[in-house]
């Protein structure tokens, strides 16, 4: 029997400065201890493939993502890729993701990239509001953005995402609009449009708490999410999860992968693993990290084995967010091996959840609140 296809999810821990909504385990870039990480990764990228046993297994995915990928030299993100193509097996159609903050990348970086594998680059947009960016604390202005876009073009790119955020301080509703049709000029083939959440810890949230950043206005998001819904398919973008858009075929594969519950091996401080019904999670601390691969330990500080009725609460949770939904039957199959059928119909009754025959999904106000329904249905 041919073993159902992997992905690789690589986190690279390094960031110029934090943003003022990021929670991510991430560190502030240098020079030394990203080397000093590359040699880890490597370490663990070979320790790990070995030990899981992942020879022979077809891999569909592989994805850099973090932090900011791009902040290492292009040299040492070769070198990377050039390792996982070494201890796994990529079909020959695999999709390489890299991810990157625009004024991080060069034209001649691009190349490099490209030539490395890389089929699929991402930038983190956010906006293309100045304004925005600045009420955000993201470094960088909209201009980089367009020349990174248009650089990854003219280097060979042809599958390219824009990350864009909506629900940020002092946004309107015109000019979330205007951040969309900017994008679109730019001709990405794939957009993710993320709602604003607050999360505990962050310089935002603590903006918040001291008045000085207005709390997001949840009706205003849902006019933003249906706005975008209705910019992005009159430009030829389907929507397929609660945050995605593509043009016909260029669907992210790797996310795909998490919603279908498919198994991926994480590599990389804080990255996760779904392999043969098991999950583990590897110590969030890059020196516990460096210092767990200096002694050969592979550095997994979390490990549960899912028994069926978990594989298929996983396999509902993440399938809702889908616009294909999930096989209803299973929903409900779900609701009663957890004692969730009461909950599960208030949310149906709240129009949260929707149900056309026989398939269920997250409604429009729903996929706002997406979180929120995942840990009631949990
Ligand atoms: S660039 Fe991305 S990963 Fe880095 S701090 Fe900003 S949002 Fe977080």
């Amino acid at each position: 029997m041919i073993p159902p296809p992997l992905g690789a999810y690589l986190h690279i821990p390094f960031c110029r400065q934090r943003c003022d909504f990021c929670a991510f385990y991430l560190e502030i870039h240098r020079e030394g201890r990203a080397e000093t990480f590359v040699r880890s990764l490597i370490h663990e990228i070979r320790l790990s493939t070995h030990q899981h046993v992942t020879a022979g297994r077809p891999v569909q995915s592989v994805y850099l993502g973090g932090g900011t990928p791009t902040v290492l030299a292009a040299t040492q993100l070769v070198e990377i890729l050039s390792e996982i193509r070494t201890a796994l097996t990529l079909t020959p159609d695999c999709e390489v993701t890299v991810e990157g903050h625009p004024s991080t990348i060069s034209k001649q970086d691009l190349v490099q990239l490209l030539q490395a594998g890389t089929t699929r680059i991402s930038f983190g947009a956010e906006s293309m509001d100045d304004g925005d960016l600045t009420r955000i604390g993201r470094p960088g202005a909209v201009c980089e953005t367009v020349t990174a876009v248009t650089q990854a073009r003219e280097a060979g790119f042809t599958n390219i995402n824009l990350d864009v955020m909506y629900g940020l301080p002092g946004q309107s509703l015109g000019s979330w609009q205007q951040t969309l049709t900017r994008c679109i000029t730019l001709e990405p083939t794939h957009l993710s449009c993320y709602a604003l959440t607050v999360e505990e810890g962050t310089r935002l949230a603590s903006n918040i708490q001291r008045r000085q950043s207005p709390v997001p206005d949840e009706g205003l998001q849902i006019e933003m999410d249906e706005a975008a819904q209705q910019i992005l398919s009159d430009a030829g973008y389907e929507r397929y999860e609660v945050s995605n858009y593509a043009k016909p075929g260029y669907a992210c594969r790797h996310n795909l992968l998490y919603w279908t519950n498919g198994e991926y091996l994480g590599f990389g401080p804080s990255a996760q693993s779904y392999l043969a019904g098991t999950r583990f999670g590897n110590v969030a601390d890059l020196a516990i990290y460096n210092t767990s691969l200096a002694e050969s330990r592979l550095p997994i500080e979390d490990r549960s084995r899912l028994s069926e009725k978990e594989q298929l609460r996983d396999a509902v949770i993440f399938g809702l967010r889908l616009i294909q939904g999930i096989p209803t039957h299973r929903l409900h199959q779900h609701a009663t091996n957890y004692g969730h059928t009461a909950v599960t119909a208030q949310l149906l009754a709240e129009q949260l959840i929707e149900e056309d025959g026989e398939r269920s999904r997250l409604s429009a106000r729903g996929r706002l609140q997406a979180d929120t329904i995942a840990g009631q249905l949990y």
